[in-house]
């Protein structure tokens, strides 16, 4: 139960090939190249006094040298914490005095604000840009250790933040093993393969899904600062990508985009999705032009996924998230941990070799999140059906009851978006005289539309049991999010801004 050093071993296996393609520039980074750099990267670290066990904050745009601290880390036995550069200065230095770092490691343009955020701490700055290239040729290679037990501690990734604060979820060598043979397995993953890298670094998917996986398999991975539909659309037309894991607000871009209508979808081998509920309309747009979507569940407490849909029933089984993958068990149980009868709707919670042994520092947190006899406690609700495929039915804390009934607002959204003038939709449970709580759909329309509270109101019940339609329809702009574009219902209107 160990993992080996990975960069190490395949730069011994296939030296020349590419790991990484810089898009905007062109440069290619070959694996011998990238084991190289974070070999004298780990020496530049070690000599700013990063030793096993201590953490190497970073805070940047998705960019190479994010990968080459990663390794250089694995060499040292040092934990790498990625920060999300979305945050204002004062939640990024919640987030330093929370994995308190040795050393911090910032690009250029989040420099001002690292600084304002690092104030108090006596912490080593070193710039990505104009500091970190030099040091590092310079610097000579670290021998590293070959292997590191698989309960060691490689990163901490901070949780979306998308229902309160962000929990540091402890990323074990471990897990990063079973993410890789669970990935590969269910997406059948081939030697040399290529993907792309623009979620962002400081959440699971951007590491995760599938860059590691990719880099294990000795594959390619395309790197872009950040998400461009065009730019995406043209690599999979190019023929440049073989698989892809987006979040459903790519997967909602990406169809808006004008070159949607052109670009050959059928070029891209296996096509994933994953981290918040993803419109079955939308997975049928996909289809209509050749793709198939296949809809996975996963958690930064998971390592993450912990559910993919397999490709061949993809499509007859829209809005499942598929079976459990290969290293993982996953069952429906009561929150104290008392299994479901078969069918019946409860959290969804897993047991297995890859998930988190818990949060950074947060014993109160971590105690909540397993039950006594040690299931990882999702938080979500979920069926299965009689085949043993998955139903996500969304967050416990977002079910509502109105009259005395649950409500999913999944489900409901899921038939919110497939109206025509709808492009997304959240909706919330608010408090009711009458009803207990009724629900209240927060709408963005696609451009130029329009339709009626009836209109829509009407759709629902055509399409919904009564108790389940929302009762109050509000529409605006865009919804508050996380980088991922996940929705922060808790920060919609309050109920009572609600007319
Ligand atoms: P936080 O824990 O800080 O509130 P978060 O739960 O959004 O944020 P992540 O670990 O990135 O942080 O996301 C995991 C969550 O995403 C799951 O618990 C689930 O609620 C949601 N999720 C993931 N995949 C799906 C899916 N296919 N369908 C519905 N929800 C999903
Ligand atoms: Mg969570």
């Amino acid at each position: 139960d160990i993992l080996t050093d990975i960069t190490a071993r395949r730069a011994a296996l296939t030296p020349e090939r590419p790991a990484f393609h810089i898009v905007e520039t062109g440069e290619i980074i070959s694996f011998a190249r990238l084991e190289d750099r974070s070999a004298r990267a780990a020496t530049v670290l070690a000599e700013r006094g990063v030793g096993e066990g201590d953490r190497v904050a970073i805070l940047c745009r998705n960019r190479v040298e994010f990968f080459e601290a990663l390794f250089a880390c694995a060499k040292l036995g040092a934990i790498l914490a990625p920060l999300n550069w979305r945050m204002p200065a004062r939640e990024l230095a919640e987030l330093l005095a929370d994995c308190a770092p040795t050393c911090l490691l910032v690009g250029s343009e989040d420099r001002q604000k690292a600084a304002a955020a690092a104030q108090s701490l006596a912490l080593i700055f070193v710039d990505l840009e104009n500091e970190w290239p030099a040091a590092r040729d310079a610097a000579p290679p670290h021998p590293g250790r070959p292997a590191w037990p698989g309960d060691q501690p490689w990163y901490l990734i901070y949780t979306s933040g998308t229902t309160g604060r962000p929990k540091g979820v402890i990323q074990t060598y471990r897990m990063a093993l079973v993410n890789y043979v669970n990935i590969s397995q269910a997406i059948d993953l081939r030697d040399g393969e290529a993907t792309v890298n623009f979620l962002p670094l400081f959440h699971t998917a951007g590491i995760n899904l599938h860059t590691l996986p990719v880099l294990m398999a000795g594959g390619l991975n395309h790197l872009l600062p950040g998400f461009d539909a065009g730019t995406v659309l043209r690599l999979i037309d190019d023929g440049q990508l073989d698989v892809m894991l987006c979040v459903p607000a790519v997967y909602r871009e990406l169809a808006l985009h004008p070159d949607f209508a052109t670009a050959d979808l059928t070029r891209l081998r296996h096509w994933a999705c994953g981290g918040a509920p993803m419109p079955d309309v939308l997975i049928e747009t996909f289809a209509a032009r050749g793709a198939v979507v296949c809809n996975g569940f996963g958690m930064t407490e998971t390592g993450p996924t912990a559910f993919l849909m397999d490709r061949e029933h993809a499509l007859e089984r829209i809005g499942s998230v598929g079976k459990p993958q290969l290293l993982i068990e996953a069952r429906i149980a009561t929150p104290d941990g008392e299994a479901l009868a078969s069918g019946g709707t409860g959290e969804v919670q897993f047991f297995g070799p890859g998930l988190t042994p818990g949060y950074w520092q947060r014993d109160d947190e971590t105690a909540k999140l397993f039950t006594a006899d040690g299931w990882l406690k999702s938080g979500d609700l979920g069926r299965f059906d009689a085949d043993g495929y998955c139903y996500i039915a969304g967050r416990i804390k977002e079910m509502y009851i109105s009259g005395g009934e649950n409500v999913y607002p999944a489900e409901v959204e899921n038939v919110l978006d497939e109206h025509p003038a709808v492009q997304e939709s959240a909706v919330t449970g608010i408090a009711d005289d009458k009803w207990g709580e009724v629900g209240c759909a927060h709408l963005i329309l696609r451009d130029g539309q329009a339709v009626t509270d009836m209109a829509l109101r009407d759709w629902c019940r055509e399409r919904l049991a009564g108790y389940k339609v929302p009762r109050h329809f509000r529409r605006t702009n865009d919804f508050p999010r996380t980088a991922a574009g996940k929705v922060q219902k808790h920060l919609l209107p309050l109920p009572e801004t609600v007319e």
